[in-house]
C-alpha cells in the first residue's frame, strides 16, 4: 500500500488523480490532500478519500473544515499554509506526492518533495520553469524519481530507453517532437484576437483543464512553458526541441532517432493516462481512459506554428536560452498577466506585452538558490502588476 499526497486536490489534475486512484485503492492510500479556495470540495473529497492530513491556505478556512469534519465523524487532521504544505510532502510516510498545484504557488511544497527523495509526478510545470537547475541538481543530490505528468513530457518519457540517464545525442536522439494542438485560436483570423473573451479563451477544443493554463493553451504560452520543461527534464538544448502542431491531440509527443525511426505515444486526450503511467512505473494499470479508436480519428495533420500568431512562444525560446532567472520572470509576468485578462483587466492580445516589457525592464541574475528564484518572482510580479495599471 502506497501512501500518496494530493497538492491541488480541487483542480483538473487533482480530481484525475483522485479518480485514478479510486480504481485501485489495494494499491494507493490517500495521505493528504491541498485545496486552496474550494473549501467546500476539499471537504466532500475528505469524506471520500479519508486522508490523514488536509491542508488548506487560510486559518478561517482550517477552522472551518476542521469543525465541519470532527462533525462527520471523520480524523482527518487540518492543517494549514505553506510549511504545512511542505511537511505532508516530505513526510516519512509519504511514498508518491502529485504536484498538481497551479503555478508559483506550487514551487516550495513540490522543491520539498524532492528533496525528500519522494517519487514526484509533476504536473506543476511553473515549479520546473521558475527553478530548473537548483530543481534538477535537488533531484540527482535526493535521489527522488521525477515522472512528467504533462502529456507531452510523459509522451517523451515513454519514447526514450527506460536506461535514458540525460544524454540525447549518446543514445541516438535527433530532436525531441514536441506536440501542440494550437489552442482555440489557431485558426481565428489574427486582427480577432484582440478582442477574444476569457470563455472563449478556456474553450480548448481537445483538453478540459483549469482556466490558467488553457488561456496559456490560447496564448501558446503553455508550449513555451512546456519547451523550457523538456530542457531541463530530458537535459536537451531549445535548439534540439521541434514543436509540431498536431490539432486532433492524438500524438502527445514524438522523439526522432538518428536511425531514422520516430517513435510516438498515442491515446486519446485525458490526462488519466499519463498520470496512470507515472503513478504505476514501471508498471501499467488500467486509468478508465477510452480505448484509441484510429478508425474513428482517420487522419492526423502536422503543422508548424507561427510565431507571429502566438508571439509568447518566442519570448519563452528566449527566456531558456537567457537562462538564470529569465524563465522565472516570464512566469510570474505570464501569471499576473493572464489573471488579468481572467478578471476582464486586460486583452488577450496584451499578455504577451506585460511578459515582454516586464522580461525587457527587469535585470536578470542567477538562479542558483531559491531566494533568488522567489526574489525574481516577486519583483516580477509587483512590475507585471504595476505595468497593467498603466495599461488603463
Ligand atoms: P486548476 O486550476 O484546475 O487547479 C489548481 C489547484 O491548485 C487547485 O486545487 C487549487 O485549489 C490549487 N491552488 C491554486 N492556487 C493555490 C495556492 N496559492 N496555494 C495552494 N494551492 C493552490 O489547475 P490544473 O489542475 O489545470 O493544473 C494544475 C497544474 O497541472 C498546473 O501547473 C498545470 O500547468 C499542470 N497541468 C495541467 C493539465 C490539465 O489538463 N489540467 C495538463 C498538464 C499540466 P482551489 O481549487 O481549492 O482554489
Ligand atoms: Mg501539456
Amino acid at each position: 500500500m502506497q501512501q500518496i499526497c494530493v497538492l491541488g486536490a480541487t483542480g483538473s489534475i487533482g480530481r484525475s488523480t483522485l479518480d485514478v486512484i479510486g480504481q485501485h485503492l489495494e494499491q494507493y492510500q490517500v495521505f493528504a490532500l491541498t485545496a486552496h479556495q474550494r473549501i467546500n470540495e476539499l471537504a466532500e473529497l475528505c469524506i471520500k478519500y479519508k486522508p490523514i492530513f488536509a491542508v488548506v491556505t487560510n486559518k478561517e478556512d482550517q477552522q472551518q473544515l476542521q469543525q465541519w469534519l470532527t462533525q462527520q465523524g471523520l480524523a482527518t487532521e487540518v492543517l494549514q499554509g505553506k510549511e504545512a504544505l511542505c511537511e505532508v510532502t516530505s513526510h516519512p510516510e509519504v511514498a508518491v506526492v502529485m504536484a498538481a498545484i497551479i503555478g508559483a504557488a506550487g514551487l516550495e511544497p513540490t522543491l520539498a518533495a524532492v528533496k525528500a527523495g519522494k517519487k514526484v509526478l509533476l504536473a506543476n510545470k511553473e515549479s520546473l520553469v521558475m527553478s530548473g537547475a537548483l530543481f534538477m541538481q535537488t533531484v540527482k543530490d535526493s535521489k527522488a524519481t521525477l515522472l512528467p505528468i504533462d502529456s507531452e513530457h510523459n509522451a517523451i518519457f515513454q519514447c526514450l530507453p527506460s536506461t535514458f540517464d540525460s544524454d540525447l545525442p549518446k543514445i541516438g536522439v535527433r530532436k525531441i517532437l514536441l506536440t501542440a494542438s494550437g489552442g482555440p485560436f489557431r485558426n481565428t483570423a489574427i486582427e480577432q484576437l484582440a478582442t477574444v473573451t476569457p470563455a472563449q479563451a478556456c474553450a480548448h477544443p481537445n483538453w478540459s483543464m483549469g482556466k490558467k493554463i488553457s488561456v496559456d493553451s490560447a496564448t501558446m504560452m503553455n508550449k513555451g512553458l512546456e519547451l523550457i520543461e523538456a530542457c531541463w527534464l530530458f537535459n536537451a538544448q531549445p535548439e534540439q526541441i521541434e514543436i509540431v502542431i498536431q490539432p486532433q491531440s492524438v500524438i502527445h509527443s514524438m522523439v526522432d532517432y538518428l536511425d531514422g525511426s520516430v517513435l510516438a505515444q498515442l491515446g486519446n486526450p485525458d490526462m488519466r493516462t499519463p498520470i496512470a503511467h507515472a503513478l504505476a512505473w514501471p508498471d501499467r494499470i488500467t486509468s478508465g481512459v477510452t480505448p484509441l479508436d484510429l478508425f474513428k480519428i482517420g487522419h492526423l495533420d502536422f503543422m508548424q506554428p507561427d510565431e507571429q500568431r502566438f508571439p509568447c512562444l518566442r519570448l519563452a525560446k528566449e527566456a531558456i536560452k537567457t537562462k538564470g532567472t529569465a524563465p522565472a520572470i516570464l512566469n510570474a509576468a505570464n501569471e499576473v498577466a493572464v489573471a488579468a485578462f481572467l478578471n476582464e483587466q486586460i486583452k488577450f492580445t496584451m499578455i504577451k506585452q506585460v511578459i515582454a516589457e516586464t522580461l525587457n525592464k527587469l535585470a536578470v541574475t542567477d538562479a542558483s538558490t531559491l531566494e533568488l528564484i522567489l526574489t525574481a518572482d516577486g519583483q516580477a510580479r509587483r512590475f507585471a502588476t504595476n505595468y497593467i495599471k498603466t495599461l488603463g
